[in-house]
């Protein structure tokens, strides 16, 4: 009882200081990441299920989404990625940019490294061929975001990745 007590009293006494810790203990970081990823896919699942639903009976959203999207390419693009060079760029790639696995050709999509939503251009700098999986997880996060939530064993390829398409560090990404 008293156990109990004291080890809850802890808990909200550590609570302010929390932000501080996950900046300073890179492990408890990891830690606490690798938590969030097993929880990911635990649910994947279930939120796909969930989001094919909502696709299904929201049609006009989705026909919206499009429009936009088709908008925001219509801006971003530079001339370079014409369908012909995207199936080329498909064809020769093997490997997820990202994770590195074998991706069958269904499995290969497009993503832009910087995602359209934050600005990205739609380049053959910006484009990479990952698998669905690193596609549906990446989403619209910003690449450092990405960064972060990558599993850590292909984080430092990430990084080169982008430094030698962008020719800067990472860090230098507004
Ligand atoms: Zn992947």
């Amino acid at each position: 009882m008293a156990d109990a007590i004291r080890a809850r009293w802890a808990t909200e006494w550590l609570k302010p200081f929390r932000a501080t810790l996950y900046q300073m203990d890179p492990l408890l970081r990891e830690e606490k990441k690798a938590g969030s990823r097993a929880k990911y896919w635990a649910q994947l699942e279930r939120s796909r299920l969930k989001t094919a639903n909502y696709k299904r009976t929201h049609p006009e959203l989705a026909s919206l989404h499009q429009t936009r999207r088709n908008r925001r390419i219509a801006v971003a693009a530079d001339g370079t990625l014409t369908p012909d060079v995207i199936a080329a760029l498909k064809q020769r790639t093997v490997h997820c940019a990202y994770c590195d696995s074998a991706m069958f050709p269904a499995d290969k999509v497009t993503d832009h490294m910087i995602p359209l939503s934050r600005g990205g251009e739609h380049s053959v700098r910006n484009l990479v061929i990952c698998c669905r999986l690193c596609n549906g997880r990446k989403a619209s996060l910003s690449y450092e975001e990405w960064i972060e939530r990558i599993d850590p064993e292909h984080r430092a390829k990430a990084v080169a990745l982008y430094e030698q398409r962008y020719q800067m560090p990472l860090e230098a990404i507004a």
